[in-house]
């Protein structure tokens, strides 16, 4: 028996770092092994300026490795489309998402914000998005909930019928929310930047769609935080990753 739920209806995604061991002085001491050996874990608090010059000489010139001595652990929650798009990216990245198979998915279901622009125009590849109508955004608003409420009442008169979670999922849409955690170092979380937003200082751009995009926004608050002259370098060498 299950018990019938209200939806929730969400048009934001929510990031959390969990654990973090990520700081400049991680790159510095890999990056200067080259030159100082078993002595490089003492360069580091000798010139702060020679630092800074370090990192952005090996952002700039693409020594990519001494960026991933570091790890971040984000707990994410958004739909599970963009979850989909997460996971294309593999190298450096770990996950582990919850379960449909083993617990009953929560009604919480994605719906546009009202920020959020509606309607594209141009061609694959140049698109640009322009705000939508009230009307048109009445029409996603309504449209989506009732998709929604459909569905899962299919998947709760499913269960309540005895059939499996994993079956009855099927009829779940792509804009449930799901969540997970994802492990990543400096240097995947860049590429992953690059691809997954868009920022002035690209100079390669990329046109992600915007929910992906929100929760790589949050993930580079957090990591500007952890990793200051990293993060810096990054926007400095045009946010492509060694
Ligand atoms: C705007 C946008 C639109 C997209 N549209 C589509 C789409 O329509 N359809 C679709 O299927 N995907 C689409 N993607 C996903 C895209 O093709 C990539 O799968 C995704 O961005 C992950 O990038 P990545 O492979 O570089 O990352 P990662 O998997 O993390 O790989 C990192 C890097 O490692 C190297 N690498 C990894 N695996 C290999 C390998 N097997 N062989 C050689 N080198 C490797 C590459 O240098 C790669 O850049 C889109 C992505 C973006 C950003």
């Amino acid at each position: 028996m299950t018990t019938r739920e209200s939806l929730v209806f969400r048009s934001d995604v929510t990031v959390e770092l969990v654990k973090s061991s990520a700081s400049d002085a991680d790159v510095l001491f890999a990056a200067r092994v080259s030159t100082a050996g078993e002595q490089s874990l003492e360069e580091l608090k000798k010139d702060p300026e020679r630092s800074k010059g370090l990192i952005n000489y090996l952002m700039r010139d693409r020594h990519g490795s001494p960026f991933e001595h570091n790890s971040m652990t984000f707990f994410i929650g958004a739909p599970i489309f963009v979850f989909r798009e997460f996971m294309r990216h593999r190298v450096g990245w770990s996950y582990n998402e919850e379960s449909g198979r083993y617990r009953e998915l929560q009604p919480v279901f994605y719906v546009p914000g009202e920020d959020r622009k509606l309607v594209q125009q141009g061609r694959p590849g140049r698109y640009e998005f322009v705000q939508g109508t009230p009307e048109q955004q009445k029409a996603v608003t309504t449209a989506m909930e009732e998709s929604y409420r459909q569905s899962y009442a299919a998947y709760q008169d499913m269960l309540e019928a005895g059939v499996a979670r994993e079956v009855a999922r099927a009829t779940l849409p792509v804009g449930l929310f799901s969540s997970m955690y994802a492990t990543c170092n400096a240097r995947s979380l860049m590429h992953f930047l690059g691809l997954r937003t868009q920022h002035e200082l690209a100079k390669v751009p990329s046109f992600p769609q915007r929910e992906i995009e929100m929760v790589g926004e949050k993930m580079e608050a957090e990591w500007a935080r952890l990793m200051p002259l990293t993060y810096a370098a990054y926007n400095q060498n045009g946010r492509v990753a060694p």
